[in-house]
């Protein structure tokens, strides 16, 4: 009896030994062919891959160049392993664990499938594979040199895989020849990486070069932290989040209006089922989310998956993967555009106004304008409130910028003020005559923060208290105010340590409009410690957003047709997008043709 038992657990060891096998001729025939290693980047991407599928939780790509090339890629994970059969088959063309026959392709639910890659790369390089199951006590090393085992043997290793790539292309010439420079090689594998680790939260990825950290996520889930960790606090504080569409398919993840000078597609970041992909359908989907908003060839910062069934989408259409084929592409776009749609709406309910829906949103402008007393157009100089508005402005500098009569010659790219609309909104026309709407407190957040941000000193002055404010802070709180001391200084305030529990507050941000306060004063100061808890990468920005939003002019507030001149001249002597740090937009902007559509002259 007991040595039937160890039969069967060793014929079931032996069955377990190996799990890839190679291709039959029927299945290859049906797979998408073509150069899967194209450049030093096709290979991280590969060799990452293979660790996703291998279920790693960490991946480390560390990528070492010297002046000419890049010299090793070495690629770790800490994934399911190979057994020493598996770490020589694997090598061999069309050998993977990950499909058997030609049906498979169907249905994919992996990155790898063809093995093709292993093999690709072996061809044109020289390979130190590591491997070892949890379940094995000893590891195995293999060795090759062009495609040609040239060493097998027992090692010691941590479970996992541990791919080294050296000299690649040693025997391709022709193929070296097509290589970039190194930094542009570097650039697209750091992209790559990035593109992989965005569409995997779930995965914590580090990149290295030269074996110093480029980056790392935190493999915590979370996308939003793991766009943070990628892109800094500055991209995740301006995000928009996604959520599924009821009778969508789920699309998830994250956009934002673009950064300044982001007019390339290269800020999407789409995959499907975990990923990455290239699709120009889906680009389009994502631009007709965002509508009118977005400027001629702008791209907004998109971070999104889709989840689909795999049988619904066909992965056997590129030679690296990258373009995919849906059952359903029009299910697929109509998901994504609405998703992106919704989420943009929520930031703002009157914007984006694509041509179809603006309809509704305008009539429902116009049923406001009815129900309230939103002074209307009225530019009357000399009001009181204009002095103090006046002291706001002041504050970012605008008074300085020179006023521009409506009809005078200044800056040309400078839009013509046509009016105010319930005191709210700046009303304006473009250079290329574009309507612009402008919401006057989200254009002065962005003009304030901004100043804030750039630390110029002679935009953001500190303004002395004649008579200090006095606060009790919390320990927490206290101590947060002395971490924090240094940025916010640099934002204009000048807080003291009176002991005890109690701090003194001696100067605040120039232009706070009720600087005579004390508890507006105490109030802000409350606003800002809440909002820079958490790490201290972000926190000057934290503070910046916070100051800017409370000492922005607000809505309801008439301003003199010179108050809006200077502040629309201020609002475009800075970069675009013109969104409020809280990732509103400032300006909505209609097109003559935008319009035309919306009074069906078109
Ligand atoms: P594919 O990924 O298409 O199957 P590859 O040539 O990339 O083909 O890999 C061949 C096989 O080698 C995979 O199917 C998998 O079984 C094994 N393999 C490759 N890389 C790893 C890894 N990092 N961990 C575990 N197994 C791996
Ligand atoms: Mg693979």
């Amino acid at each position: 009896m007991p040595s039937r038992i160890s039969k069967k657990e060793q014929v079931n060891s032996h069955v377990t030994e190996s799990i890839i096998h190679l291709l039959d001729e029927e299945t290859v025939s049906h797979i998408a062919a073509g150069e899967v290693v194209e450049r030093p980047a096709s290979v991280v991407k590969e060799l990452v891959e293979n660790a996703i599928d291998a279920g790693a939780l960490r991946i480390r790509i560390a990528v070492k160049s010297d002046g000419s090339a890049v010299r090793q890629i070495t690629v770790t994970d800490d994934g399911c392993g190979m057994s020493p059969e598996d770490a020589t088959t694997a090598f061999r063309q069309h050998a993977t664990s990950k499909i058997r026959q030609a049906d498979d392709l169907f249905a994919i639910t992996t990155l790898g499938f063809r093995g093709e890659a292993l093999a690709s790369i072996a061809a044109v390089s020289e390979i130190t594979l590591t491997t070892r199951r949890a379940e094995d006590i000893a590891g195995t090393r293999v060795t090759l040199s062009g495609g040609m085992i040239t060493d097998s043997s027992e090692s010691g290793a941590p479970p996992g895989t541990t791919i080294e790539i050296q000299s690649l292309f040693f025997n391709t010439p022709a193929r070296r020849k097509f290589l970039r420079t190194v930094s542009t090689e570097l650039a697209h594998i750091f992209d790559h990486v990035e593109r992989i680790a965005l569409a995997h939260p779930g995965i914590a990825f580090h990149l290295l070069h030269q074996d110093k950290e480029k980056f790392h996520t935190s493999g915590r889930g979370d996308i939003l932290e793991t766009i943070q960790d990628l892109f800094g606090a500055e991209r995740a504080r301006n995000l928009i989040r996604l959520d599924p569409v009821q009778g969508h398919i789920p699309v998830s993840g994250y956009v934002a209006y673009p950064l300044p000078g982001q007019r390339s597609r290269r800020s999407l970041y789409i995959s499907v089922n975990g990923r990455q992909i290239v699709s120009q359908p889906l680009i389009r989907a994502i631009r007709e989310g965002f509508g009118v908003s977005l400027q001629k060839g702008e791209y907004p910062f998109a971070v999104l998956d889709v989840r689909i069934d795999s049988n619904e989408l066909d992965v056997n259409v590129h030679p690296t993967k990258r373009e995919v084929r849906f059952s359903s592409e029009r299910q697929v776009t109509d998901s994504v555009r609405e998703s992106v749609k919704r989420a943009i709406l929520q930031t703002d309910g009157l914007f984006p106004a694509a041509p179809a829906q603006v309809k509704s949103s305008a009539s429902s402008v116009s049923g406001r304008q009815t129900e309230t007393e939103y002074p209307v157009s009225r530019v009357s100089e000399g009001a009181a409130t204009y002095g103090r508005t006046d002291r706001q402005l002041r504050q970012t500098g605008i008074t300085s910028i020179p006023a521009l009569s409506p009809s005078s010659e200044g800056d040309p790219s400078l839009p013509t003020i046509l009016g105010q609309l319930y005191g709210t909104y700046i009303l304006a026309e473009s250079d290329i005559g574009d309507l612009l709407i402008i919401d006057q407190h989200a254009a002065h957040e962005k003009i304030v923060y901004e100043a804030l941000q750039k630390k110029k000193e002679d935009l953001i002055e500190s303004q002395q208290l004649l008579i200090p404010v006095t606060v009790r802070l919390s320990r927490r709180d206290g101590a947060i105010i002395h971490d924090a001391a240094r940025d916010l200084g640099l934002a204009g305030f000048a807080i003291e340590d009176f002991g005890g529990d109690t701090w003194a507050i001696r100067a605040v941000p120039a232009g706070w409009k009720k600087l005579d306060d004390p508890d507006e004063i105490r109030s802000l100061l409350q606003e800002i410690i809440d909002g820079i808890q958490g790490p201290a990468t972000d926190r000057q920005s934290r503070i910046c957003t916070t100051i800017a939003c409370r000492t922005a002019i607000k809505g309801n507030t008439l301003l003199s047709r010179e108050q809006m001149e200077r502040l629309v001249g201020q609002l475009y002597s800075l970069h675009p997008p013109y969104t409020c740090p809280h990732g509103r937009p400032a300006i909505i902007r209609y097109s003559k043709i935008d319009l035309e559509h919306l009074f069906r002259r078109r």
